[in-house]
């Protein structure tokens, strides 16, 4: 009886996910539909609305798609506005643009659409949201960062700029909410297999005239483990830090990467 109370609880659990078509958001979408109602963010609506589809015909509740182009300050504003409407507890601001030039090669403009996308986004999204979820007296704001945040790898200044920023945001932000029920955690994924890591391959493949199989151990190789992380591992920790038992967790940016940056 108090089980079925407490799953129905749970089950009104309103989870906003950006970057939700495809990737780890997607993943991350098909792993919180078991138990949260979802609002689902990207920039291309139709192809949202379809993978929504795809998630409903297995049971799932999505609330709404909403389309939005994250590195438009005024769209996101807009979004901010929009998805308190839903009254959302949960926010994983997954969407994130990651471009790929050495420093002389980094446009303004580049730089300025990866700081709009990776860390904008995400602040002006959680300013929106907090109010709500303190009131609720609880809260789940989980960035998808990257190791990119954690050590330096060539040709990313810009995406490493904006991971490592958004880890710093997510520590200053746990600290001013700490106590009051609402957790904030970055996960820092390495590479993980998703288009992101494609497109990667195919730069990697024009540069250096490796095959496409080369091209993919080089990127294999960054991980003790020898191979890319998976969209649903991702997802499963995200999940995890979603559920009431880790309520504890708190001001952490959790590698997901096989030991790259420890071992
Ligand atoms: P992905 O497959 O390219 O998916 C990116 C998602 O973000 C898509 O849903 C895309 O929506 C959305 N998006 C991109 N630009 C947007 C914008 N301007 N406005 C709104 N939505 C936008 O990438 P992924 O690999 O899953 O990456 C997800 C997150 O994980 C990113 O923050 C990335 O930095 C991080 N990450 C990835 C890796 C990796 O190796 N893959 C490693 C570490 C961290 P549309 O399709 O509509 O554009």
């Amino acid at each position: 009886m108090l089980r079925g109370v407490s799953e129905s609880i749970r089950a009104r659990r309103v989870a906003v996910i950006t970057g939700a078509s495809r990737g780890i958001g997607a993943a991350i979408a098909r792993r919180l539909a078991a138990d949260h109602e979802l609002v689902l963010v990207a920039r291309d609506l139709a192809r949202c609305q379809a993978f929504a589809e795809s998630l409903v015909a297995q049971g799932a509740s999505v609330r709404a798609c909403h389309g939005a182009d994250l590195a438009d300050p005024h769209a996101t504003a807009a979004l901010a506005q929009a998805l308190g409407a839903h009254s959302p507890t949960v926010l994983i601001s997954n969407a994130g643009v990651a471009p790929s030039a050495n420093l002389t090669k980094t446009t303004d403009a580049m730089w300025q659409e990866t700081i709009a996308v990776n860390l904008t986004a995400p602040m002006v999204l959680a300013r929106a949201l907090v109010p709500g979820m303190l009131a609720e007296g609880f809260g789940r704001i989980i960035h998808v960062a990257s190791t990119a945040a954690l050590k330096g790898y060539r040709y990313t200044t810009a995406y490493a700029a904006s991971k490592g920023g958004l880890v710093a945001f997510t520590r200053a932000l746990a600290a001013e909410l700490a106590g009051r029920g609402v957790t904030v955690n970055a996960v820092c994924p390495g590479f993980t297999d998703t288009d992101i890591v494609a497109a990667s391959l195919r730069r990697i493949e024009t540069a250096t005239g490796r095959s496409a199989e080369e091209a993919r151990k080089s990127l294999e190789g960054f991980s003790p483990m020898g191979r890319l992380v998976t969209p649903d591992e991702v997802a499963a920790l995200v999940a995890q830090l979603c559920g009431d038992d880790a309520a504890s967790i708190h001001g952490q940016a959790i590698a997901i990467d096989g030991g790259e940056t420890t071992l």
